[in-house]
């Protein structure tokens, strides 16, 4: 069958054709919205226009502003200060649409942070606010932080088809490296067209990264394998200091092993890694609990990346510059070159160590080390099935995500 055949049929056949329209939309639990601006294209088809408002009637008591001739990245927030916009965005919901080549992109920069990974947003910016969020130092803090929902959906499925299709095997396209990928899940209902469309694709694969607990769309969603999901874990007593808005440990732990069950490959991300007071142990624990619950495709341990503005929100947010800088408590925390822990120098080998001994023992796993965000470590176990999360598809060195 010729290329143009088969990506007319892709299109044709398996892009969700709609909006999510059979679900009640409901409010997402850590995003306290206090405004929302219908932008540029939001309203611009019927199909969209009753996909937003069912959505604002989950907020019946905000006001919604139409801003008709606004692209979704020109809202202003009316705040000057630099932090305190950020945490205005926060609870700004801003409906929109997103141009295609930022959408769907593949990141071509060898230098960069995740070369070669290709990436798709369906969301922009985050309604979590925890204080060492990367996407803090991107020019999308520094000029219009808002929650997006990008109504373009269709569209967006259409291109992730398209480049699959020319790459003509199985590739993985991240949702979660410019916001969490599930977080407003229950607003959208976005998992299940989503998880759908990469069902029955012959190529394009799914990689979902996230903090959200809500997983009851996507447990009653199809996903042929196809869809995998990483949530980001932290232990609950640092999670509580640095992730405050984030669903706890707990819920996320219970939400992968759910998702587990339901036959979705799963894997952890425990980055970054904060070095706080016995950090060592409690992540230790953290895995132990992990492991002990939930059949885990593979763990990726690594750091933190902070520069301009995102170490500016960190600092303010903590109050402090334990566990993260080259501040008060320098003696047992470096920076490098913007990067924070000090893995360079030593200070996480031991850790690492541990954490390898403990796992080699009683699963069959691979490890592997990287020099990614100051160092990291990851863990890809077999579970009789190789050690990808997707037996076909040669995706993912970089698993640290925004979220
Ligand atoms: S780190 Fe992730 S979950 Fe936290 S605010 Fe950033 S994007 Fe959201």
């Amino acid at each position: 069958m010729c290329h143009a055949r088969q990506l007319q049929l892709i299109q044709g056949a398996d892009v969700p054709a709609a909006l999510p329209a059979a679900y009640t939309p409901e409010a997402a639990r850590g995003f306290q919205v206090q405004r929302i601006v219908l932008a540029r294209g939001s309203l611009a088809t019927a199909e969209r226009e009753a996909f937003v408002r069912r959505i604002c009637a989950a907020y019946p008591h905000v006001p919604v502003e139409e801003r008709l001739d606004l692209p979704h990245n020109r809202v202003e927030l009316g705040e000057p200060d630099s932090v305190r916009r950020i945490m205005q965005g926060k609870r700004t919901l801003v409906f929109g649409e997103i141009a295609l080549k930022s959408a769907v992109y593949e990141n071509r920069h060898q230098g960069g942070m995740y070369p070669h990974e290709r990436f798709f947003s369906v969301y922009g910016y985050c309604a979590y606010s925890c204080a060492y969020c990367y996407l803090n130092a991107t020019p999308l803090a520094a000029f219009s932080p808002a929650v997006r929902v990008y109504v373009n959906l269709p569209e967006i499925a259409a291109d992730i088809a398209r480049q699959s299709m020319q790459a003509a095997r199985p590739i993985g396209f991240y949702l979660g490296k410019m916001q969490d990928g599930l977080a407003l899940d229950p607003l959208t209902h976005y998992s299940p067209a989503l998880g759908a469309f990469f069902a029955r694709h012959p190529y394009a694969r799914q990689i979902i990264q996230t903090k959200a607990a809500d997983v009851r769309a996507l447990l009653n969603a199809e996903h042929g394998g196809h869809t995998a999901i990483a949530w980001t874990l932290t232990p609950e007593p640092i999670a509580r200091r640095y992730e405050p808005t984030a669903p706890p440990t707990e819920e996320r732990l219970a939400a992968m092993a759910r998702c587990a069950q339901a036959g979705y490959p799963v894997g952890a991300n425990l980055a970054p890694l904060i070095l706080e007071d016995n950090w060592e142990d409690l992540y230790f624990d953290l895995i132990r609990t992990l492991l002990d619950r939930v059949a885990v495709r593979r763990i990726y341990l690594g750091g933190m990346y902070l520069k301009r503005l995102s170490r500016r929100f960190f600092n303010e947010q903590t109050s402090s510059w334990r566990g993260a800088a080259d501040g008060q408590n320098g003696d047992w925390c470096r920076t490098h070159g913007g990067r924070v822990l000090s893995y360079r120098q030593g200070y996480g080998r031991a850790f690492f160590r541990r954490i390898h001994e403990y796992v080699q023992r009683r699963y069959r796993c691979r490890f592997e080390y990287g020099d990614v965000n100051g160092g990291s470590l990851v863990v890809r176990f077999s579970h009789g099935q190789g050690y990808r999360l997707f037996p076909d598809c040669p995706e993912g060195g970089y698993d640290s995500a925004a979220t």
